[in-house]
């Protein structure tokens, strides 16, 4: 079985889910995982904060709005008048329930059933249109499975028994369908994995269902080689490993978040970025790949501040670089970058919040001296040191650029440079040239 997960566009309106429905059927044998039609969450977060506010009217004329929205979408997207009947049916319930919320006891709790109500509409609507085509799906309550710990985290013991449970429950039926984003927390109360959550929700389902592919439908067609705002004649990156994909998504590529891709990385499922626009392309595969000898891809993130710290001590001492860390994990600021000599290290962060404080602390090692304004430019590929010549080709690459740092051999899939502001897209571009 895949699992197809579609995001706030690909049901962002009637003709949208009509689409993805015709995607799926094409399919066959599937769970589908949807978000919350685009601007929904948003809309709801809003609504929450009114009543937080205490804006009762604001509140309710949001409401309004919003079932206006879902009503206009319900008469689209069904021909059946029993099928309408049904949709118009929920969704008047779903929206007396919202009003419910406003002038009543307003916390945490609350918003967060009112936030799950997104998920809830896209999948009941989807679902009475599969009914109208004739589709064998069947609509699964994520709330029943989808749960979380007392830390926040997925539980993923509980999530495998039940929705595999809940499957067997359902036998003989080709379309599973579920809600993205929402589930339960360790007591029971409705809760979510966060903005942006139904990747992880897919992910999560796919590994406990030991799905044969995770794919993710979306509107561009997978990830790019490069910043296809900077760089022109971009192209799709068929295959990336893992370690690939988590080191762009960092570095600031629009892929999934490395933790959504986990469970599917651990379970050993592909997941794979499609184009509902135009879904015969062959996107991006991310899996556990073996070596390709290839380079893959560029990204940069910006706002870097370097740090040099310059020590006459370093020289044979130990000791001196666990001194130097310990400063940046007393004021909470993760280091991205590292290099170090006999008698220096240069570090990069990415949060200048406690940077006086970090500053203070290192004179005492040290000669300190700061960069801000800084990029730091990643390339990812098979680049396991043995490989010849890569490091060469990134290095030449930019050889009219001015570079302050280079990280390699941290892992086997990552170069990273640091460079000026005002070289990004330069460097950007040059990459492009020189490596693909
Ligand atoms: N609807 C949720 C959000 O907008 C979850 C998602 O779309 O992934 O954040
Ligand atoms: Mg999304």
């Amino acid at each position: 079985m895949k699992v197809m997960k579609f995001g706030g566009t690909s049901v962002g309106s009637a003709q949208r889910m009509k689409n993805m429905v015709g995607l799926v059927a094409a399919a066959g044998n599937v769970t589908v995982v949807l978000s919350a039609m685009s601007g929904t969450t948003n809309s709801l977060i809003s609504i929450s904060q009114s009543i937080k506010d205490r804006e009762a009217a604001n509140a309710a004329k949001q409401i309004d709005d919003l079932e206006k929205k879902y009503i206009q979408t319900a008469k689209e997207l069904l021909n059946d008048k029993n099928l309408l009947e049904d949709a118009l049916g929920y969704v008047s319930k779903v929206f007396e329930e919202l009003r419910g919320y406003v002038n009543a006891p307003f916390s945490i709790k609350e918003e967060k059933e009112v936030v799950a109500y997104g998920e809830k509409l896209s999948t009941n609507l989807v679902a009475l249109y599969m009914k109208e085509k004739g589709l064998n799906a069947v609509l699964l309550d994520a709330t029943e499975f989808m749960r979380i710990t007392a830390e926040g985290e997925p539980d993923q013991e509980y999530i495998r028994e039940n929705v595999n449970a809940v499957i067997a429950r359902n036998p003989e039926v080709d379309i599973y369908l579920t809600q993205g984003f929402i589930c339960r927390n360790h007591l029971g109360e409705i809760d979510n994995l966060q903005r942006g959550g139904s990747d992880y929700t897919a992910s999560l389902i796919g590994a406990a269902i030991a799905a044969d592919e995770i794919q993710i439908w979306t509107d561009i067609d997978g990830m790019h080689n490069n910043d296809p705002r900077f760089v022109e004649g971009t192209s799709p990156v068929g295959e990336l490993h893992f370690e690939e994909a988590a080191e762009l998504a960092y570095f600031g590529a629009k892929i999934l978040h490395p933790t959504c891709v986990q469970p599917a990385k651990y379970a050993n499922i592909p997941v794979r970025l499609l184009n509902t626009m135009q879904p015969e392309a062959p996107g991006t595969v991310i899996f556990n790949a073996k070596p390709t000898h290839t380079i893959k891809a560029v990204a940069a993130k910006d706002n870097i501040t370097a740090i040099k710290i310059k020590s006459s001590h370093m020289l044979l001492a130990y000791g001196f670089l666990r001194k130097v860390f310990e400063i940046f994990e007393k004021f909470q600021t993760p280091i991205d970058m590292i290099t170090t000599s006999e008698v220096g290290v240069s570090v990069t962060i990415d949060n200048e919040r406690n940077l006086k404080s970090i500053l203070a602390e290192l004179e005492e090692y040290g000669e300190v001296s700061v960069d801000r304004d800084m990029v730091i430019v990643c390339v990812v590929g098979d680049l396991e040191w043995q490989n010849r010549g890569f490091e060469a080709e990134v290095v030449n690459a930019l050889k009219e650029i001015p570079v302050r740092m280079i990280s390699y051999g941290g892992s086997n899939y990552n170069i990273s440079l640091l460079i000026r502001k005002e070289d990004k897209i330069r460097s950007l571009q040059l990459l492009s040239q020189h490596l693909f």
